[in-house]
């Protein structure tokens, strides 16, 4: 049985469903310019709405810091959601009280109904119970959708699921069973990539995955703090040369642990931070004093391919390079595309998510074969440092 509730345990029909869902999409001039977020939720909807039960959805929008906010409205949402859905979405400029209620009784069952911005009250951050019972009184049951909000304890997210039967929706439960699978109860051995900018924003993360991972791939600039922890000249790469005791730790620990530790052997420099800059590989003990890494070179490229072929699961944060440079995303795209081979060849479990390994691995073209990439961001990253998510626990059996 899974470990979460799911849509497939929730008697919907004639039910009032309140469904907390990502709808905080990017806009321009009142258009929403990505429908990512809403092609996502559209399964859980019709879930709902097929089985004659009343979708009434819940979101938040931008910032409004629990104040009424015209321009933070969700209703301009509203007819994208609609054309997506195929059906007419009603909507209610409140969240509770009248408005709210009153919408809510003239949809009718297999409707589809958004409310207002739920950060227009005070009490959604604050998880309120009063703003919590004000919400619960509007539905008989409470579906969490919105994955990328459930690292946050507030009322639509959390408080709310301790009020009403709570179900994963479709999103949801396709995000949990991605992560389940790659780091709770994952198929060995595991390999995690982590890349990106620097050590200090990933230290909880890195702290995690030693201990949960076999083999653990550092690339990117934070891979120089830990060159550099070794003793090595990186020049004027950018590299946090304060945290080298911090990078020797968390090499011995993952030592301790039975973890293997991967760096680059061989690098690309170059003397300016630009797109096709004058470059050279060389082996990481060769970087001169006036060049800076920025990206794994050939030799780093095989050797991490190699490791591929011995795990079964593979764990991927962050870009293995300055890879909005080109060339310097050659690492970041030969090892996204060797996942991904590997991904669809049935030989592992990919699971890819947080800042922008969604931007670099679709650079690489790489992003379809994955098993899963997840768009969460700070959701996703929180999963990863190994965190409880309160939005996630509160849908556990
Ligand atoms: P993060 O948000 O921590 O995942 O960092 C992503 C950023 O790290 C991207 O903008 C990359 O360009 C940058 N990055 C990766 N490797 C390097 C490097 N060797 N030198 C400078 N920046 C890098």
């Amino acid at each position: 049985m899974p470990t979460f509730r799911t849509l497939d345990d929730a008697d919907l029909a004639g039910k009032r469903v309140l469904v907390r869902v990502d709808l905080n999409v990017p806009m321009d001039g009142g258009r929403v310019t990505d429908d990512t977020r809403i092609q996502a939720i559209l399964p859980t909807i019709r879930a709902i709405t097929g089985a004659g039960g009343k979708a009434i959805l819940l979101a938040h929008f931008g910032r409004p810091k629990g104040q009424r906010d015209a321009s933070q409205s969700l209703a301009p949402v509203v007819p994208a959601l609609a054309e997506s859905l195929g059906q007419d979405v009603a909507f209610a400029d409140d969240c509770v009280g009248e408005p709210a209620a009153k919408a809510i009784a003239a949809l009718p069952a297999g409707g589809v109904l958004v409310l207002e911005n739920t950060r227009f009250h005070a009490g959604e951050e604050k998880n309120a119970a009063d703003f919590v019972q004000q919400l619960a009184a509007l539905g008989d049951i409470y579906v969490n959708d919105a994955f990328s909000a459930a690292h946050r304890a507030h009322a639509s997210t959390e408080g709310l699921a301790h009020q009403l039967p709570a179900f994963a929706g479709r999103s949801m439960q396709s995000e949990l069973d991605a992560l389940t699978h790659a780091l709770e109860a994952p198929k060995r051995p595991v390999l995690a990539v982590v890349g990106g900018a620097k050590v200090s924003s990933k230290l909880e993360l890195l702290g995690n995955l030693t201990a949960k991972v076999d083999v653990l791939v550092i690339g990117g600039g934070m891979a120089n703090t830990f060159l550099a922890a070794q003793g090595l000249n990186v020049g004027k790469s950018l590299c946090e040369h304060d945290l080298a005791p911090t990078a020797r730790e968390i090499m011995a620990e993952a030592s301790a642990k039975g973890c293997q530790i991967v760096l680059p052997v061989d690098v690309v420099v170059a003397k300016t931070f630009a797109a096709n800059a004058p470059h050279r590989v060389v082996p990481v003990d060769q970087v001169a004093d006036d060049e800076m890494i920025l990206d794994a070179g050939p030799a780093t490229i095989e050797l991490v391919k190699a490791k591929l072929k011995t795990v079964k699961t593979v764990v991927w944060n962050g870009p293995f390079g300055a890879f909005e440079l080109v060339p310097f995303d050659a690492a970041t795209v030969a090892i996204a595309q060797a996942v991904a081979q590997r991904t669809a060849g049935g030989h592992l479990l990919s699971v890819a998510g947080g800042g922008d390994t969604v931007a670099a691995l679709n650079h690489a073209g790489a992003a379809e074969d994955f098993s899963y990439v997840s768009t969460a961001g700070g959701a996703f990253l929180e999963w990863l440092e190994g965190k409880a998510l309160p939005g996630v626990e509160a849908l556990r059996r």
